[in-house]
């Protein structure tokens, strides 16, 4: 084990990263009497690429939490597929999921956090863990631009890419594009993809009747789009002739949004007593609408390990919360690559058409994966 080392004073958890998993993460050790800090760059509401729909893996999180519902939010009972075509079908899903913008879900946790007592610097960049024995982070504050060494016991690394450990993960080929829009012709209790030239992407509502489309592009096709997202996106709804007509009328309310999109399992080497949790552990393609399901299912059990440990003064058991991290991905990251390459290839595409009007199996795998565990 060596994520371990006893302490001989209060232990202090530095977080780094206020998406939804290191916001859950400071808020179970802040309200377990840890002394929580947790470090964000950017100041809140913030806007992120996401397609913004919370399955039930992460509402039971907040559930569990006490959490008594967010304002507004959008509840998605159906997942409905379309290939190039126009050709759909429908699942219901097994359980609700919401759909809720990360203005408005990120502040909200983050504020959460604060009022159970985490210290939060923002805007503060961490610019270096210097992980071991007696770990330390480096953080910029962004309003001074003063840099200051802070000591911490445990590093609990949120940021969403896994970019400050010592073997960050290569890039993917793909780009995750995103906006809010209005008067989006599409049903207010779903989920709904859409096959595009070799990729896909989804709408869903979010809160205050607007909708969210996020795609996954080629970064390639992003390139060539000279940074005109609004053509490259009038270039993506012709090729789906349902997205065509659900968008005749829509017009966008919010800046276009791209960003690398992460996909990887990094569940080894962590570096002593530094603790990856959500997309900073792990990143499953986003077309299960699984990843903050994910980051703040894996906050939680990572929270939940360090204050059993500190509580009871015994070494932090890494081991099983990589076991636990392994079961939560496995299955959810095979079901949604297999997904993604379903919808995205018109090949693939139309055999899963075939066969969802048999018996729904192969686009069930995947969208019953939403929420499932
Ligand atoms: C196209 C697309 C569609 C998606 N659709 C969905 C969906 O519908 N449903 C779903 O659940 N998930 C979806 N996802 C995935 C989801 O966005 C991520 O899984 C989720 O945001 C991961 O949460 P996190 O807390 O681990 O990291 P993030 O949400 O990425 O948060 C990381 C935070 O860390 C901060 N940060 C980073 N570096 C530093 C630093 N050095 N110092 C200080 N702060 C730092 C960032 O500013 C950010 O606030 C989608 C992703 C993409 C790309």
């Amino acid at each position: 084990l060596n994520n371990s080392r006893p302490t001989t004073h209060d232990p202090r958890i530095c977080i780094i990263g206020a998406g939804p998993a290191g916001s859950i993460a400071a808020l179970i050790l802040s309200r377990a009497g840890i002394a929580t800090t947790l470090i964000e760059q950017h100041r809140f509401p913030r806007d992120k690429v996401c397609g913004e729909c919370l399955s039930a893996l992460g509402i039971d999180v907040l559930r569990r939490l006490r959490f008594r519902g967010l304002p507004n939010v959008a509840l998605l009972n159906r997942a409905i597929l379309f290939d190039q075509t126009g050709r759909r079908t429908e699942v219901r899903l097994p359980r609700p999921m919401w759909g809720i913008s990360r203005n408005v879900l990120d502040e909200y946790l983050l504020n959460a956090a604060r009022a159970a007592g985490t210290k939060i610097l923002q805007p503060a960049r961490c610019e270096q863990i210097i992980a071991g024995e007696n770990p330390q982070l480096r953080i910029r504050d962004l309003e001074s631009n003063e840099l200051q060494t802070i000591d911490a016991d445990f590093i609990i690394l949120a940021d969403g890419k896994a970019a400050l450990l010592p073997a960050p993960p290569s890039p993917t080929a793909d780009m995750g594009l995103k906006a809010h829009f209005a008067n989006v012709n599409a049903p207010a209790d779903a989920i709904e993809l859409f096959s595009a030239r070799g990729h896909y992407g989804g709408i869903a509502p979010i809160e205050n009747g607007l909708w969210n489309i996020a795609f996954s592009v080629p970064q390639p096709r992003v390139r060539d789009s000279r940074g005109n997202l609004d053509a490259l996106f009038a270039n993506i709804i012709a090729e789906n002739i349902a997205l065509s007509d659900q968008m005749r009328d829509a017009s966008r309310v919010g800046e276009w949004l791209v960003s690398a999109l992460p996909r990887f399992e990094g569940f080894s080497n962590w570096p002593m007593n530094v603790i990856p949790v959500g997309n900073a552990a792990a990143a499953v393609e986003p077309i299960g609408g699984e990843g903050m399901g994910l980051a703040m299912r894996s906050a939680e059990l990572a929270a939940n390990h360090l204050v059993n440990a500190i509580h009871r003064n015994i070494p932090l058991n890494i081991k099983s919360l990589q076991s636990a991290y392994r079961r939560l991905w496995r299955v959810r990251r095979f079901a949604c690559r297999a997904a993604a390459m379903a919808v995205s290839s018109p090949r693939i595409s139309r055999a899963a058409f075939a066969l969802a009007r048999t018996d729904n199996s192969l686009t069930t795998l995947a969208l019953r994966a939403i929420g499932k565990f």
